[in-house]
Parts: C-alpha cells; structure tokens; sequence
C-alpha cells in the first residue's frame, strides 16, 4: 500500500488547516452478542491484570439545568431520586469489588464525572466515596477527583467530600462573564463564581482546578483576557482551557445551524488558545497536556493523562464506560433498565467489545500528542518514511524542529486533533498494512463511491473534538 502523506499537509500561514479534525476512536474490536454480555463480564472478573496504573470513573447522570453547549445532559435532576441511585450505585461497586480483576492492582485515580456529581446530597457523595476506599485497592496517593459546578455545591457538600477521602475539585465556570454565564444557562454571576473558588481553595484541603471554555457565543479577545486575569488572581492549582465542541444534539447547535447564535471559528479559537497559553506561560504556570495547567506541585492531573496514554480503568454507574484488558464496555444509560439488571444481580452492561488487536504504539502515539512530545522511532520501525510531512509540519510552525521526536509548537498543540488524525491514520499504513488494507476495504463496502486506496482528508466536522473517554468536556 502506498503512504500518500499530501492529504495531512498543512497550509503556510495563520490557518494551518481548515477545521480541526475528528479523531475517532480505533475501531479493531467488534461487539459482543448480547446473549454472552454476563458471561463475558464474569470470566473477565476472574482475570488478574498486569500491575499497571488503573483508574477508576464513575458516573452522576444528573444535571439541575441543561447547558446550552453541553452534549452529556441526561436526566433531569428535579425528576430522579438521588437516593434511589445511590444505593443501586453502591450496589454496583461492592458486586464488583472481590473480583481477582478488582483487586489484582491498584488504582491511581477516581474520578466523578456526569451528569453533575455535586448534584448528589452531602450524605450521598460520602457514602459512594467511603465505598470506594473501604473495597477497592486505591494507591496511597490516590487521585480522587470530584468534578462539578457552583450550583448547588454547598459547604456541608464539600465537607462531606473532603472528609471521605476528595483530594481533587474540578469546577466547571467555563467564563466568568456574567452575560455569556446567562446566555449558557448558568444561573451564578461572576462574582459568586469567584467567590465560590476562593472559599474551596482558601480551605486548602484539595486540589481546585476550574474548566474555562474558548469560542463561546459573545466571547472576545477582551472578555476571555478578563476571564484569564481573573485565573490569574485566583488561589487555584491548575486550569483546563478546552475549545468550544459544538456537538450537535447541543441546543447551541441547532441555535449555530438556523443562524441565531455566532461562534467563533477554528482561526479565531486558534488566537484565543495561544492568548491563554501564552499568559500562564508568563505566570509560571506548567503546561501538563495540551489543555491543562498546573500553578502549583498539587495539581498531578493523572486521570487524565493516564487515560490518553490507554491505562485501565473500572467504570461504574449509569452511561460510563470503560476498559479493562482491550475490552471496552458501557453501562446501560437508562436508568429503570440499569436498576433492573442490578435487581438481578447483574453487571447493568448496554454493551461489550471483543479485545480487537492490541495497538500499544496506538496509546503511546495518543499520549505523547497529549503530552506534546512524541517519538516516532519508538512508534515505527518506518519512522524516515515520516519525514517528509514533519519538515513540512515544521515549515508551517506546527513542531518546534524537523526532528523525529515530534515536540509540539503551541500552534501544533492547538490542532493536536489533526495531527493525531494523520499520524494515527499513517502509522496503521506502515505498522499494521494488513489491518489498514482491510479497514479501507470495510469502508468502501459500506460507500462504493469513497472508497480508494489512498488516504483520504476527513471530511470537515462540526464535532471539532471527540470525547474520547468520559472526561471531557
Ligand atoms: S455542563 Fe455539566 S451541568 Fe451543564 S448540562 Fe453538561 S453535564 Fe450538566
């Protein structure tokens, strides 16, 4: 198979590519029959895993308002019993917990996503999070992060956390601006959003990281200038810069899509990631991934980065997903269907992958471009046949040399996405031909008129950044 490297080039000037590019996950594995979905997650039970960092997700499915940006919305929280699915969640996590798989090694991080977390009443955030510690192998400095937002978030629920073993807050503000707050449908202005980071980080008892979001309607360079200042001020750990990832069964899409609402463009999102890095550069702040920074030694950010270099991770509660040993699984998102299957003493799986090849240099790759340094030769043995397109990625200023170990300009971290896109796309090439050949066939099967043997530039998307895991947001 020829390697055609001239789709991934990228343009001379501010605008490297067009759009950024969706990076999907590796599709080697196939599903696994509903019919064999208990058995399978019992013989998986019974494997011991290699002493590797694990972690561990859980999942909140509740939100008290619906965000006009945000795709992961599921149940409204004034509708559901917290209680009911505290108990079933506690359930879920003590059915798994003597397992040989549990217990072979242990877990590095937890983390609480959703949904909201801090929806939960006090009781029932300290209940899940003593469960946790008490039957799981955590590692001593076990990372246990508990994302939420100012509402709702109250002093006794923050006790609760604290005093159950939280060492992580990550608290989603997305802009201080109080119009643009209003416009997303949070309900808390500026003030009380700094008010409320200043009071759980003054208590210096956890981490606090706080998540800003760049390309908003209404934002300016002048308001996330503001936002950055205000970062700046503020007694916090770390930072998350995420670009806006306009999904489109988001109320801000359709709103994009019918021409009401404006937002900003690749270009322009480019401009407002450098100003951000840039500034907590100038701070002293260290750059950890590509969207996260950290001001002080207690901000690891583990979770995160461990799960983009492929760790392990259990996952428990209704809609996460995870993955244990190559085989991925998701837990039912329907929560009578997800009580019912626990009522029969059953793993609540919606579905299971079968292990397909095992890519170790796939995880290497996918962490290193989050870490903003990867090592080709550590990739491929074919790493020269590279070259020409990383002379031209550093022609255009997106790696800071022409070397084989690829270390990430800024403008290189903004569009981390293609460049994972074309090196994941090329690296198949080159180390699986066999894998790739078949992939291109499977595809021109399923559209005759697109398929080719060459590599083919993906179609521009609206979906700018693709969720890999349950973390992002
Ligand atoms: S951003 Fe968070 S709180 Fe808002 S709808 Fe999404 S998951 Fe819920």
């Amino acid at each position: 198979m020829t390697l055609d490297m001239t789709p991934f080039y990228a343009q001379a000037g501010n605008v490297p590519f067009k759009d950024r590019w969706a990076v999907m996950p590796f599709r080697g594995s196939t599903p696994i029959d509903k019919s064999l979905l208990q058995q399978t997650w019992q013989d998986l039970q019974q494997q011991v895993m290699p002493k590797s960092k694990r972690l561990m997700y859980i999942h909140i499915p509740f939100c008290a308002t619906h965000c006009l940006f945000c795709g992961f919305y599921q149940n409204p929280l004034h509708q559901h019993d917290t209680k009911r699915y505290t108990q079933y969640l506690i359930e879920e996590l003590l059915m798994d917990a003597n397992s040989a798989l549990s217990q072979s090694a242990p877990i590095h991080a937890v983390y609480f996503g959703g949904g909201t977390p801090t929806a939960l009443s006090a009781d029932e955030l300290h209940q899940i999070i003593t469960t946790i510690r008490r039957n799981y192998p955590l590692a001593p400095d076990c990372e246990i992060t508990i994302e939420g937002r100012i509402l709702n978030f109250d002093d006794e629920k923050i006790d609760a956390c604290l005093e159950a073993g939280a060492n992580r807050f990550s608290i989603g503000i997305q802009t201080f601006n109080t119009n643009i707050r209003k416009r997303l449908g949070r309900t808390s202005d500026k003030q009380q959003a700094i008010k409320f980071l200043t009071d759980l980080a003054m208590r210096d008892k956890a981490a606090v990281v706080c998540d800003l979001i760049f390309g908003l309607p209404k934002q300016t360079l002048q308001t996330w200038s503001k936002d950055l200042a205000i970062i700046g001020d503020l007694p916090l750990d770390g930072v998350d810069l995420y670009a806006l990832n306009l999904l489109p069964t988001t109320p801000l899409f359709k709103g994009v899509e019918n021409g009401r609402v404006v937002v900003a463009d690749a270009q322009e999102k480019a401009e407002f990631y450098r100003t951000g890095v840039e500034y907590l550069a100038q701070l002293g702040w260290n750059q950890l991934s590509n969207s996260h920074f950290g001001k002080t030694t207690r901000e690891r950010n583990l979770y995160n980065l461990l799960i983009k270099q492929g760790a392990d991770y259990l996952a428990f509660g209704s809609c996460a997903g995870g993955n244990l040993n190559g085989q991925s699984f998701m837990i039912d998102r329907n929560l009578e269907r997800y009580y019912q299957q626990l009522n029969k003493q059953q793993k609540p799986l919606m579905m299971m992958l079968q292990p397909g090849s095992q890519l170790g240099w796939l995880h290497r790759l996918q962490g290193g471009i989050e870490a903003g340094r990867v090592d080709l030769n550590a990739l491929t043995i074919h790493a020269n046949q590279l070259l020409p397109l990383i002379k031209q990625w550093h022609q255009v200023g997106l790696l800071m040399s022409d070397h084989l170990i690829l270390r990430l300009t800024t403008s290189g971290r903004f569009w981390a996405s293609n460049l994972l896109f074309a090196l994941q796309k090329l690296l198949m090439v080159l180390n699986e031909p066999e894998l790739a050949k078949r992939q291109i066939e499977s595809m021109a099967t399923k559209n005759p008129n697109g398929g080719s043997n060459s590599i083919k530039r993906p179609e521009n998307s609206a979906v700018e950044h693709i969720k890999l895991n349950n973390i992002e947001k």
